[in-house]
């Protein structure tokens, strides 16, 4: 694997790949990785000859400053878990690199109603953020398939959204959820929970599961009360618990029983906030 830290070398390489006509994919990281990542890089390994993964903590997408502070790093072992994947460069571009005039008064992106709903309310400027990061990401590498995965749901949208809107030709490949034995999402997050909220934790993939169960046509505010009180019950603090338009992400309270659905969840356990979803309808 080839450790690139300047955007100016990464381009050296990328101008061999293009001249060899060998197509780029691309897996954009945190770090602080685990077998989720590892399988975006899985899926960019059957799709394209060569796999860029690049590790940046982003800091114009984090709304709550201790968050970004405490995010885990884990250099060394992301190091040593990609170069075992076969991953063939990993980008690691210093903040100077991507954001050369700072971070502050930076363009903003056109999101429509994806940014007022969901993560887009409860965390204000979040995918602004992730749109200025994943714009300056695709400028350096200009991937010909990008891998992110469905865990971050609204984020595949609005990255859909960023595609567009920069006319781009990459192709973006949401990617299945990775998770723990008892259901839990695999995030770099857990690992700031103890093992007793861990064991908590289990109750989101449980709630999902219930809504997918219990789901029928009609009203659906009933359902989504009990799903809510079941996670207040094991002690969350819940920003959303949501049943939606799986294409839209509009907000669904009577379902037609054709519409396609997906329930979406965030909620808090002590200070670490934790995001899940699940389709109710076959996934097209
Ligand atoms: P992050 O480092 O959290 O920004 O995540 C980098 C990429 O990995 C994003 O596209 C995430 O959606 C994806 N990802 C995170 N957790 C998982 C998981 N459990 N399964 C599959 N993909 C994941």
């Amino acid at each position: 694997m080839i450790l690139f830290k300047r955007s100016e070398d990464l381009a050296v390489w990328l101008a061999g790949q293009r001249q060899e006509d060998r197509s780029v994919g691309f897996v954009p990281t945190m770090g602080a990785l685990h077998p989720g990542h590892i399988s975006l890089i899985d899926m960019s390994k059957k799709t394209s000859l060569s796999t860029v993964c690049s590790i940046f903590v982003n800091p114009t997408q984090f709304n709550d400053p201790k968050d970004f502070q405490k995010y885990p790093i884990t250099l060394e072992n992301d190091i040593l878990l990609l170069e075992r994947a076969g991953t063939d460069v990993l980008f690691l571009p210093g903040a100077g690199d991507l954001y050369p005039t700072g971070i502050s008064g930076l363009e903003r992106y056109d999101l429509g109603y994806l940014e007022t709903v969901l993560d887009g309310h409860y965390r204000p400027g979040h995918f602004q953020g992730v749109c200025q990061v994943m714009r300056r990401l695709l400028d350096r590498v200009r991937p010909r398939h990008l891998f992110m995965g469905r865990k971050d749901y609204q984020q595949c949208m609005v990255v859909k959204r960023l595609l567009t809107l920069m006319g781009s030709d990459t192709i973006l490949h949401p990617c299945p959820t990775l998770r723990e034995a008892g259901g839990l999402a695999m995030s770099s997050r857990n690992m700031r929970l103890s093992a007793e909220q861990r064991e908590q934790a289990k109750a989101i993939f449980q709630t999902l599961l219930f809504l997918k169960e219990n789901c029928r046509p009609g009203e659906l505010g009933d359902l989504t009360q009990q799903a809510v009180s079941r996670l207040q019950e094991r002690g969350f603090r819940i920003d959303y618990v949501e049943i939606a338009d799986a294409d839209t992400l509009e907000k669904v309270t009577r379902w037609d029983g054709n519409q396609p659905l997906v329930a979406l969840i965030a909620a808090f356990l002590g200070e670490v906030r934790l995001i899940d979803n699940m389709s109710l309808t076959p996934e097209n």
